[in-house]
């Protein structure tokens, strides 16, 4: 349970002569995209007060440099203006004054994504990192904040979503909200505009979803399967009491054509997804791409217990103006990937069929990729900063995704467990240990999981020491052995080449201006020992043009070890190669049932996908 919920309601409290941070945040003009804000300090620093714009946002592990929207700043105290000097690209100071110091500032706001901050005539978005200057030295204080709406008849309907603990403004108004905190004030994103509402109890606590955008989705069906995933989180974590570790929970969504994302925070969620994603009226099955919205959701949602409150020790005290490392990154996204979809099916909401195509298109992915032989998932975590949130052309052969491949180890760990247990323990009762020792009391304790402490806390929970497996798998580029593991549940892993055709030239390529361009040239693969390279554009192949669906034509027409001779341009330098087909790789899943796989593997499968003995799931 988080701070506020202790606190009394109707203002921020104030300790023992300190005044609460204040700030004033006004969608000053929409059109130009401009929030204004105005921070009073009561008691500045008579020195020279310095505030900060942070340069990251929590769950996004990237240098983003939130400052380089501020269009312009000035300081006043005691009816003058205050010099403020600028320290670095983030940091301004401000010069010696006696009274309260008001900073106002507009911030640039046209980034519509979860991770910063949006403004139009039809709606306003922002993470408090865009927004509000930290105040230093002063982060441990109260804050306040007055969200007020544009001034004009024609945004008389907006309403406000965040959770935020309100200190005066009524539930869904614009007025004063609250956080005991520079933390908790910038781990409530806030939506403002003429969003849908609708609300459903799960986990002992409210659920509510705004949906932003133009749809038509059936918010009814949406509440009634969101309420069955947020019941199976709960579940997980307090097999007990299956409560929720809060009292309320927002879903933020931004309904838009193409769009896919979400940001995880300690009592809500930002996603952004295509309208199509929802389920409209009449819908009755959970089609894919419904499928892909309740996958999104349902990792945000997880995030709740693994990440915002069990963390790693690294990120219990985040520094926002630089990065933090951690190589955990494949237990707080590899396992919340693992888990997003396996509660789908463990709640119901999708057959055991369904689930295994879901895992298999994962397994391909991470087999198409070969960056997982280049660096392992831990490595991965580390320069995420630099690396996975940073692609360019070489990343498929150069970076493993502790997403995805995260979630495989989970996986093989899983099954590892629970195969040597006979069922009786699983990698649910790795993650209810973390829960217990550091995340249900992290809002107070500040504790979390050592970079070292994963394999002793797992043998800890499950009776197993596990360390040369995680070592090999999520430490090393060990390849994980799915297949025999997959078997103990009777479930049987092939690898095929899919839709891949009769050959490969070993190139991801993409179509600029209707020209064929290599995107990615795997390594060692047939473009590249051909001497091709991600930019170069194919014109001709055995002395035909080529463009997307001629190269196809040509290629369906060839055999592995054939050679092609292809002339291609490198910026305006005509070239010509000679490649040779290699045969596609066979890194296509496919999962199913085994048929008659026995009483063991039957009770181990009802254990993984049905969460208990009955095993609900078909
Ligand atoms: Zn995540």
């Amino acid at each position: 349970m988080s701070g506020p919920a202790r606190r009394p309601a109707g203002g921020a409290v104030r300790r023992h002569g300190v005044e609460p941070v204040s700030y004033r945040i006004v969608p000053v003009d929409p059109h130009a995209h401009l929030f204004e804000i105005t921070l009073t300090i009561a008691q500045p620093d008579a020195e020279g007060q310095r505030v900060a714009l942070p340069a990251w946002i929590p769950g996004s592990y990237m240098i983003r440099e939130f400052a380089r929207h501020v269009v312009s700043i000035g300081a006043r105290s005691a009816g003058r203006a205050v010099r403020l000097r600028k320290l670095d690209k983030h940091t301004w100071q401000a010069g010696r004054c006696d009274g309260p110091l008001t900073l106002v500032y507009r911030v640039y706001a046209w980034d519509l994504s979860v991770r910063a901050a949006h403004l139009d005539a039809t709606h306003g978005f922002f993470n408090g990192t865009s927004v509000f200057l930290r105040v230093l030295g002063q982060e441990d204080r109260p804050c306040e904040v007055l969200i007020e709406p544009p001034s004009g008849e024609e945004y008389a309907g907006w309403r406000v979503a965040t959770t935020l603990p309100e200190a005066g403004a009524r539930r869904h108004g614009f007025g004063r909200y609250r956080a005991a905190d520079y933390d908790e004030l910038v781990d409530h994103p806030v939506e403002m505009g003429r969003f849908t509402l609708d609300a459903f109890e799960a986990g002992g606590a409210r659920h509510e979803i705004a949906i932003t955008g133009r749809h038509d989705a059936d918010t009814a069906r949406l509440c009634r399967d969101l309420a069955r995933i947020c019941a199976q989180h709960a579940r997980l974590f307090e097999p007990r009491t299956r409560r929720a570790p809060l009292e309320r929970y927002l879903f933020l969504v931004m309904a838009v054509g193409e769009g896919y994302g979400g940001l995880e925070h300690r009592s809500s969620t930002a996603l952004i997804c295509s309208r199509n994603d929802l389920p409209w009226r009449g819908q009755r099955e959970v089609s894919e791409a419904y499928r892909t919205f309740l996958g999104l959701a349902s990792h945000e949602y997880f995030h709740t217990w693994n990440v915002k409150r069990i963390r790693p020790a690294a990120f219990a005290r985040h520094d926002l103006q630089q990065e933090n490392y951690t190589r955990l990154l494949w237990i707080f996204e590899g396992f919340t990937s693992y888990y997003d979809d396996l509660i789908l099916v463990r709640s119901g909401l999708i057959g055991r069929d369904a689930y295994l195509d879901l895992l298999a298109k994962v397994i391909t992915g991470v087999m198409r990729g070969p960056g997982r032989r280049a660096q392992s998932v831990a490595e991965s975590s580390f320069d995420a900063w630099i690396k996975y949130y940073r692609p360019d052309e070489n990343s498929p052969n150069a970076v493993a995704s502790y997403y995805a491949k995260g979630s495989l180890v989970a996986l093989a760990l899983d099954l590892t467990i629970r195969s040597r247990t006979g069922g009786r323990r699983s990698l649910d009762d790795a993650m209810r240990l973390m829960w217990t020792r550091y995340g249900r009391h992290f809002f107070s304790r500040r504790e979390g999981l050592g970079e070292e402490e994963f394999p002793r806390l797992l043998e800890e929970a499950v009776g197993l020491r596990l360390d040369a497996q995680i070592r090999n798998w999520a430490y090393g580029t060990a390849e994980l052995p799915l297949a025999p593991l997959l078997k103990t549940v009777g479930v049987e892993l092939a690898f095929g080449r899919g839709d891949q055709g009769p050959v490969s030239l070993g190139a991801r390529l993409a179509t600029r201006d209707r020209q064929v361009e290599i995107a990615t040239a795997y390594s060692g693969q047939a473009a590249q020992r051909a001497g091709l390279s991600a930019g170069d554009t194919l014109v001709a192949v055995d002395g035909l043009r080529v463009d997307e669906r001629a190269l196809k034509a040509l290629l369906a027409r060839r055999k592995p070890g054939d050679r092609l001779r292809v002339h291609a341009f490198r910026r305006d330098e005509l070239f010509e190669c000679e490649l040779e087909l290699d045969a596609p790789p066979a890194t296509d899943a496919k999962l199913k049932l085994m048929p008659g796989p026995g009483a063991r593997a039957t009770r181990l499968l009802g254990g993984w996908l049905g969460g208990g003995r009955s095993g609900p799931a078909g």
